[in-house]
């Protein structure tokens, strides 16, 4: 059998690296509550993202309930059901009511034409989300947004350093959440960021995340715990030096897949969309059986025989959660279920080079029954 492979693997820095990142907190014995580390991944990231304002924060979920409690919304909120089930979670948990809009099927973000329609007296935010690396069109949401009043609120956690004609990510919307996860580009092992456009937000984040403390002697929001800490920070100051070649790394990858698999008769790969710098977030391919000659689930586990993990990604809609109880029909949104239906994300990682790329799209060609 030959060699396992992952569907990712997280990007780790010379072990030498960490170890002389971390010392100083063994002279300090400052482990967390913004401390030197603390501060200086938020100075980086600030500079990294071109973005004024950025909290830094324990995941990037908790981030996703800063941001949202921060703008004290009540209501609803128009949002996609082809993400993470985070992104709903964080909605429903601070008391508002996602409504979902359908995706478009090219690049598979919030389908903005759509939105409009489904705004009411009661909508108080849109949460679009970035995804695989690909940017919603935020030009046309912040045009709905500014005609009824809207916030606008991103979950980057797949866009960290995309940049769209020199624009960072970071930029768009209202706010923005930032995941830091071990599986994503850039990690500090767990952790997120919160960014926002208007500075008087960075008290009020800073604050949320640390219980809504004003002061030590001041509880002023009723706010949770979502503080990063030291060691997480310095994994991040790490990673952070090495973050393009991490990402030039992943796109030696995905383009090597394109190269093997964009003309296989039903298989549809992610847009590459014009302007924009991705970063290789994911390699998502949507398998259309009719032409293929076999299903999405099939070749899923074909590709698991032959000792290759894949994801399916994101499968199932977040629309279609338990606790939802059936309220949310799959018809809801036709094209997000369809996508979600035969969608495969193929292992991608940094350092994943061109010999196991090209025994995945092996093993994948050859289920190919046309
Ligand atoms: C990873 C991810 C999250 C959650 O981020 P954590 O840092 O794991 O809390 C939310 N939304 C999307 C789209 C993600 O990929």
């Amino acid at each position: 059998m030959d060699e396992k492979i992952l569907v990712t693997r997280s990007s780790m820095p010379p072990f030498e690296e960490y170890v002389e990142e971390i010392r100083s907190i063994w002279e300090t014995r400052w482990l967390t509550n913004s401390g030197a580390k603390h501060t200086e991944l938020e100075a980086n990231l600030r500079e990294f993202l071109s973005v004024s304002n950025i909290a830094l924060c324990v995941n990037g979920h908790q981030a996703l309930e800063c941001i949202l409690e921060a703008f004290d919304l009540q209501g609803e909120v128009i949002t996609t059901p082809f993400t993470f089930v985070s992104t709903t979670n964080a909605i429903v948990r601070k008391g508002l009511k996602p409504v979902f809009c359908d995706i478009n099927g090219e690049d598979f973000t919030i389908d903005a034409d759509k939105i409009e329609s489904l705004i009411t007296e009661k909508t108080c935010a849109i949460v679009p989300v970035h995804v695989y690396g690909n940017l919603c069109d935020d030009e046309k949401i912040e045009k709905i947004a500014q005609k009824y009043n809207l916030k606008v609120i991103y979950d980057a956690a797949h866009a960290f350093g995309v940049r769209k004609n020199g624009v960072s990510s970071a930029a768009l919307g209202d706010a923005a959440m930032f995941s830091f996860h071990a599986t994503k580009v850039f990690h500090s092992v767990e952790g997120g960021a919160a960014v926002f456009r208007d500075s008087a937000m960075y008290e009020k984040i800073n604050q949320l995340k640390n219980f809504g403390l004003s002061s030590p002697e001041t509880p002023w929001y009723c706010g949770g715990n979502a503080k990063m800490n030291e060691f997480c920070a310095a994994m991040g100051l790490c990673n952070l030096r090495h973050i393009d070649a991490a990402i030039a790394s992943r796109r030696e990858a995905a383009e090597r897949y394109r190269q093997r698999l964009e003309k296989i008769p039903g298989i549809q790969l992610n847009t590459v969309q014009h302007g924009v710098q991705s970063n290789y977030a994911y390699f998502p391919a949507v398998i259309h059986p009719e032409k293929f000659g076999c299903s999405r689930d099939e070749l899923a586990k074909a590709l698991a025989r032959k000792n290759i993990a894949v994801r399916k990604y994101f499968y199932p809609l977040t629309s279609s959660a338990e606790y939802f109880k059936g309220a949310h029909p799959a018809g809801e949104t036709p094209i997000a279920k369809f996508i979600s239906d035969r969608i495969l994300c193929l292992p991608i990682f940094e350092g994943i080079g061109e010999k196991t790329v090209d025994r995945i799209c092996d093993a994948v060609i050859s289920e190919y029954k046309g």
